[in-house]
């Protein structure tokens, strides 16, 4: 079957609806996601979106930029960084007009709170400018976003699992995907696809993310011979549940909530004298893991508390609502009583497809447009995070840069006009074959084994601190893993729902962007925000300030770099 529209949107997270509101004004719109819209990991977002709105004390655009950069710890691209502070007042209001339900002041303005790395005056302390509805922030926007839509008869389809981008000269021509309820391939035939796929976050054991982030969108353009940008730098945030990865939301700190050890100290004050608590996660993540293998984790176990009990009941009832409740379903503590365990959780990825400030994609990741193919959100790397993205900052980048690349393709729609080149059958036919390649394989490895194996590698020898031995292990594993991968079964040959054939295929993509971040941490022989080195424990300004662009080429990862943008704020040593 071929669907057309003028405008495909792959993923329904905060980045695809904001996009799809703003085309959907003009055009033909269609979103397609893997999930029903509203079970977007964006739902998730639990503390905050930033904007320096200054509501409920002094704040300015310039110290949300000058925060950003050094949070960045100067990788992030200073002209995207300028468009993100910039719009982001615009980008809340918008979202108040639409019937956003913030939480609010006693006089009625959009409450602020606190979050780790954003500072009053280039530095100096915390400061309230993270925008929230309760503990639920990412729920509340992505639902407004999404009756929106609706209201704009932006066309939705969910539970197809896209699987290729169908691109030739050049030029985006449409994509492929898996029908799940249908039970079908289908092909969608488009003059504009935009990618807002998310986060990679299953890659990892111990994760916040939710079990669809397994990363697509990178695997497909990787197939797609194009580049991807900085994936080393992946983030882990200090308070995952210990032993799930469920995340306790940086809110809880802004709204005071300590890190305690085995010895009931509040250690932060080592390492982060002046933000404590609220240091940026890669600082406060290594200090976690520095105190549990200095032994000093609680009853000498693989984590550390989080005290909440000193804010009362009340305040953890008004504000965090949903952080006591899943504390006493799941581990059963209530946090009003008891601290929390926590460990690191991997929990975003700053790196990903190459895009300019207006979303286009960059094929070689530096200057060479693919027509018509835009991205933007979590899949994207624009690259307003750099080494390292402060809380709050990214709800904010896929709102915005949503809306950009949602803008952008309305004007090449209107320069261009909505007649499609061709959709060449022959990709679609190999991208099908593919796909029904999987539930043909004659072996006996299962896919939940290979994926049990690469996610413990990675969260042992990739995660909060790397060296060399260790990642070059991990290579070899991520390695022997894709050639297991070939031998793989699928029991069940069916059409519809067929889960096992999408886990192979979300499996698929997991082996082939793991191996570019094991591979882009050996590479990168420095210290900088959450890339780690203990055998390069500096930042190298002189060799390393630069963006790594990777690519496969017959299996084989090349390399290749750009310049960062530096415009306003120029490197220096990053002390909190
Ligand atoms: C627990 C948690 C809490 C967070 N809290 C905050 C916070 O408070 N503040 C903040 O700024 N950031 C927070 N973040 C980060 C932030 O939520 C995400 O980075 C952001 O929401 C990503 O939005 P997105 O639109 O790019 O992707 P997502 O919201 O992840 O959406 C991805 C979409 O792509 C679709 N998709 C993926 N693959 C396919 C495929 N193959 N076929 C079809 N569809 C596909 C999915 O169905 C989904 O609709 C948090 C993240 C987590 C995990």
């Amino acid at each position: 079957m071929i669907i057309k529209h003028d405008v495909v949107i792959v993923g329904a997270g905060l980045a695809g609806l904001r996009a799809a509101l703003e085309a959907s004004r003009n055009y033909d719109v269609a979103v397609v996601s893997k999930l029903f819209p509203t079970r977007s990991h964006s739902g998730a977002a639990q503390g905050g979106i930033a904007a320096s709105l200054g509501n409920v004390e002094e704040d300015h655009i310039d110290w949300h930029f000058f925060d950003t950069v050094k949070g960045s710890d100067y990788l992030g691209d200073q002209d995207a960084i300028e468009y993100l502070v910039n719009d982001a007042h615009p980008a809340i209001y918008e979202l108040e007009h639409m019937g956003c339900p913030f939480s609010r002041t006693p006089e009625g303005k959009i409450n602020q709170r606190k979050f780790g790395g954003h500072t009053k005056n280039y530095g100096e302390g915390p400061v309230l400018r993270a925008c929230f509805a309760a503990d639920r922030t990412g729920h509340m926007i992505l639902h407004t976003l999404y009756d929106q839509c609706v209201k704009n008869n932006v066309r939705f389809y969910s539970e197809f699992y896209v699987t290729d981008i169908i691109v030739k000269d050049n030029i985006i021509r449409g994509i492929t995907a898996y029908d799940m309820e249908g039970g079908e391939y289908v092909a969608m035939h488009a003059k504009t696809v935009m990618f807002g796929t998310g986060g990679y976050g299953r890659a990892f054991k111990i994760t916040s993310n939710a079990h669809a982030n397994t990363g697509d969108g990178l695997g497909v353009v990787l197939r797609a011979g194009l580049a991807l940008e900085d994936l080393e730098f992946v983030q882990f945030h200090p308070t995952g549940v210990y032993k799930y990865g469920i995340l306790v939301s940086e809110g809880a700190r802004g709204e005071g909530a300590y890190l305690i050890n085995n010895d009931g100290e509040r250690f932060m004050e080592k390492y982060a004298p002046k933000l404590m608590e609220l240091a940026p996660r890669d600082l406060t993540s290594r200090s976690i893991q520095t105190e549990i293998d200095e032994g000093r984790g609680i009853n000498g176990e693989n984590c550390v508390h989080l005290d909440l009990r000193h804010l009362g009941e009340a305040k953890i009832n008004e504000r965090l609502p949903e952080i006591r409740s899943f504390c006493r379903k799941i581990i059963g503590i209530d946090p009003v009583e008891e601290p929390i365990p926590i460990e690191p959780t991997a929990h975003y990825s700053m790196g990903g497809i190459p895009v300019n400030v207006d979303g286009e994609v960059l094929a070689d990741g530096k200057s060479q447009k693919v027509e018509g193919f835009y991205a933007a959100g979590e899949c994207s790397c624009v690259s307003v995070h750099g080494a390292n993205r402060l809380g709050t900052n990214s709800l904010l980048e896929a709102v915005v840069f949503g809306r950009r690349a949602g803008k952008t393709m309305v004007k090449f729609l209107n320069a261009k006009g909505v007649d499609k080149a061709d959709l060449p059958e022959d990709q679609v036919k190999a991208s099908f074959d593919r796909i029904e390649g999987f539930k043909t394989r004659t072996g006996e490895e299962k896919v939940g084994t290979i994926r049990k194996e690469l996610q413990q590698v990675m969260m042992t020898k990739v995660g909060v601190y790397r060296e060399e031995k260790g990642l070059k292990e991990a290579l070899e594993k991520v390695r022997s893993l894709e050639k297991r991968f070939e031998k793989i079964k699928i029991d069940d040959k069916g059409m519809k729902f067929n889960t096992d054939l999408t886990e192979a295929l979300e499996l698929d993509n997991l082996l082939q962007f793991a191996e570019l971040i094991v591979s882009g941490a050996l590479n990168r022989q420095e210290s900088r925000g959450a890339q780690y080195r203990r055998d390069f424990p500096k930042r190298d300004d002189v060799n390393w300030l630069k963006h790594t662009i990777a690519v496969k080429k017959d299996g084989k990862i090349q390399y290749d770099y750009k310049p960062v943008v530096i415009t306003k704020f120029q490197p220096q040593e990053r002390k909190y």
